[in-house]
């Protein structure tokens, strides 16, 4: 199984699997990537993943169905797109727990809501390969997405879902912002000297131009500070920020406290 990143707009990444003959897209927000890859290649698309309605991850999706017609779309039961419905039998809706069946591997369906109400995660064990789990706009590397449609509970029992997975899952996010979430994660845990360390590290990629994903799941528990809530220095930091009225114990309250601090963090 191989694992491509294809940048798409200003920040987003396209991620492609393929065998060598078939691929599968995630988030094709732009049809263009997509198709220069796969005749550079020689690839057949044989599917679509979709982890959200949001235009920058489903954009290319229509273009790239009239390309390839009849290529699957998996896309999530909760959420209205802009894309073809139930009446296109090769448009399948799903959902948590369910799992998915294409280029020879078994993709499983995790309920992620939060940034969308009805955001999905897919996870997939390669034999002999690290996990990869594609996670959309809800766990980002040192940061998570923005909660347009969730609850804080909701985002934090999402990412405490992912968080839970194997430590060497490659986490495949759909947007290049280590950078500037690596420098809030550094605000909030100026000691830290694994995140001082890895802002190191992906500033010297980005210089050459290299994305900085798939991030590392054992690293993002060392680094992120919205799957920290539980340790005491990010709590410090998040009722400090926020003022007493934040209970440190509540590792809601904590992640709440955290995702508006950098809602507004320049
Ligand atoms: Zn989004
Ligand atoms: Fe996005």
């Amino acid at each position: 199984m191989n694992l491509v990143a294809l940048p798409a707009f200003a920040d987003n990444y396209i991620w492609l699997v393929h065998d060598g003959r078939k691929a599968v897209v995630v988030d094709p927000g732009d049809e263009l990537p997509v198709l220069q890859a796969l005749e550079q290649a020689s690839l057949t698309l044989c599917g679509i993943l979709v982890t959200h309605h949001h235009p920058d991850h489903t954009g290319g999706v229509m273009a790239l169905r009239e390309r390839f017609a009849g290529v699957p779309l998996w896309t999530p039961a909760n959420e209205r797109l802009p894309v073809p419905g139930a009446a296109d039998a090769a448009v399948h809706p799903v959902r948590g727990g369910d799992s998915i069946r294409t280029l020879g591997l078994e993709i499983e369906v995790i309920d992620t809501p939060g940034h969308t109400a009805g955001h999905l995660a897919y996870f997939i064990q390669p034999v002999g390969q690290a996990p990869v789990l594609f996670c959309g706009d809800t766990l980002f590397s040192a940061g998570c997405g923005r909660l347009f449609e969730g609850s804080p509970a909701q985002m934090h029992a999402s990412l405490s879902r992912l968080a839970a997975l194997p430590d060497a899952t490659r986490i495949c996010c759909a947007h290049e912002y280590t950078l500037s979430n690596l420098r809030f994660a550094a605000a909030v845990e100026p000691a830290s000297s694994d995140v001082a360390g890895h802002l190191r590290h992906c500033s010297g990629l980005r210089e050459q131009g290299q994305p900085t994903l798939p991030a590392e799941l054992a690293r993002e528990r060392r680094i992120n500070p919205f799957l920290r809530c539980d340790q005491p220095a990010v709590q410090r930091a998040a009722v400090a920020h926020a003022g007493p009225g934040t209970d440190p114990n509540d590792p809601v309250a904590v992640f709440a406290a955290l995702r508006a601090w950098k809602n507004e963090f320049r």
